[in-house]
C-alpha cells in the first residue's frame, strides 16, 4: 500500500507572504472579521503557545527530522507485526498523553472563544486533537459541541476495534496498571522533569530506547472480554495516516465553509488535503479568505487569499478588542477570556533527552 505523507508544494506561485508590523496585521485581520459570520480554520500553529511542539518549523521543514507517522493499517493489523506498532504506537502515547492532558488553552484559544462567544465567528474547523478550543470554551474535550468540528478527531478517547469506547485518561490508568515498569519510568521523568518531546499528537521521541517497545503490554478491551471476546486492539480516535476521514465530518467541514461567508485560516501551513481542499471550496465560492501562519504554506500557491505572516499570539488580542470595541471589556465573560491564556511556547531543542531503559 502507498500512502502519502502530506508535504507543502515546493513550487510556490506567489512570493512568500510580506512581514507587517504587528500593528497593521491587527488592522487587517480586525478588518477582515468585522463583517461577522466568519469560519475559522486552525492548525498545530495555534497550539504552539500551549507547549505543543509544531509538526514544522518557520521554514516548512519538520521539526523533528525523525517524525515517522505511523499508518493506519499498521495499527489496526492483525498480524504480530499489528502488535509491535500497537505496543510502539501506545508506549510512545503513554509517554506522551500526560503533556497532552495538562497543556492549557493559550491566548489565540481565547481570543477564538471570545469572537465565538460574540457570533463574529460561530464555527470553528481544527485540525488539532489536543481539544484545547474545547477548554477555552470552558468545556470538556469529550464534550461533543457543533461550535467546534475536530477534522482529524480528538485525543481524549480510544476505542477499541468492535467500537468500545472509553476515556483517554482511563485508558492512562489501564496502561500503568499493565504496566507498573513504565508507570515507573514515567513517574521518575515527571520527577526529575526530563520529560521526552511530545509531538502534537501526543506522540514522544524515544528512538533512544530501541527495543524496549516489545516489553509493553496493550491491555485487552473488557468490554470484549464480557462479549467473550479477546481484543487488544485499541486505537485513538484520530485520523492516521491513510485513513479516511469520517463522511459526516467530511460533509459538515463542506457545509460549514458554506454557511459562513469568509474563512480565516490560521497556524497551519495546510499540508494535509482535508483542510486545503476547504480554502479551495471557499475560494471557489468565491469567499474572501485570509490566512494568518508563520512561514511558507501551501496557500502560497493560491492566488485569490490574503496572507498575512505574524503568529497570532501577537496580535489576536488586540484584534478582538478592535473588532468587539466596548463590549471587550463590558462583557465579563468576553473580557474574563482577554485575560486568559497561557504562553509558554515548547523549548526549543533538537537534543533527543537521554533517558534510561528500564527494562
Ligand atoms: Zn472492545
Amino acid at each position: 500500500m502507498r500512502i502519502s505523507v502530506p508535504s507543502i508544494p515546493l513550487q510556490s506561485t506567489r512570493p512568500p507572504a510580506a512581514h507587517v508590523s504587528a500593528q497593521e496585521a491587527v488592522e487587517r485581520v480586525a478588518n477582515f472579521l468585522r463583517p461577522g459570520n466568519v469560519g475559522i480554520l486552525t492548525g498545530a500553529g495555534v497550539s504552539v503557545d500551549s507547549g505543543i511542539r509544531a509538526y514544522r518549523g518557520s521554514d516548512g521543514r519538520y521539526m523533528n527530522p525523525n517524525y515517522k507517522p505511523l499508518f493506519y493499517h499498521q495499527l489496526v493489523e492483525d498480524s504480530p507485526a499489528g502488535v509491535a506498532f500497537r505496543q510502539r504506537y501506545w508506549l510512545r502515547s503513554y509517554l506522551g498523553y500526560p503533556a497532552i492532558r495538562t497543556t492549557l488553552p493559550n491566548t489565540t484559544h481565547f481570543g477564538l472563544a471570545a469572537l465565538q462567544h460574540a457570533g463574529i465567528a460561530p464555527r470553528i474547523i481544527t485540525q488539532n486533537v489536543d481539544g484545547l478550543h474545547h477548554r477555552s470554551l470552558g468545556l470538556s474535550p469529550r464534550q461533543r459541541t457543533d461550535k467546534i468540528l475536530e477534522l482529524h478527531g480528538s485525543l481524549h478517547l480510544v476505542h477499541c476495534k468492535h467500537g468500545h469506547v472509553v476515556d483517554r485518561d482511563l485508558f492512562q490508568n489501564w496502561l500503568s496498571a499493565a504496566n507498573p515498569q513504565w508507570k515507573a519510568f514515567l513517574d521518575e521523568t515527571e520527577r526529575t522533569g526530563n520529560k521526552p518531546r511530545t509531538n502534537p499528537d501526543g506522540d514522544v521521541a524515544i528512538e533512544h530506547l530501541g527495543t524496549a517497545y516489545d516489553s509493553f503490554i496493550v491491555p485487552q478491551c473488557p468490554s470484549c472480554m464480557l462479549e467473550d471476546r479477546i481484543n487488544s486492539v485499541h486505537k485513538p480516535d484520530v485520523i492516521f495516516f491513510g485513513e479516511s476521514i469520517p463522511n459526516a465530518i467530511k460533509t459538515r467541514s463542506f457545509e460549514i465553509v458554506e454557511e459562513t461567508s469568509r474563512l480565516l485560516i490560521i497556524g497551519t501551513t495546510l499540508a494535509t488535503y482535508s483542510a486545503f481542499r476547504l480554502l479551495k471550496h471557499a475560494v471557489e465560492l468565491h469567499k474572501p479568505v485570509l490566512v494568518l501562519n508563520v512561514g511558507p504554506s501551501r496557500a502560497d500557491t493560491v492566488e485569490e487569499i490574503e496572507r498575512i505572516d505574524i503568529a497570532s499570539g501577537l496580535i489576536i488580542r488586540d484584534v478582538v478588542r478592535a473588532v468587539l470595541g466596548s463590549s471587550a471589556s463590558l462583557d465579563p465573560t468576553i473580557a474574563h477570556m482577554l485575560e486568559s491564556g497561557v504562553v509558554k511556547p515548547p523549548v526549543d531543542d533538537t537534543l533527543v533527552q537521554q533517558a534510561a531503559d528500564p527494562r
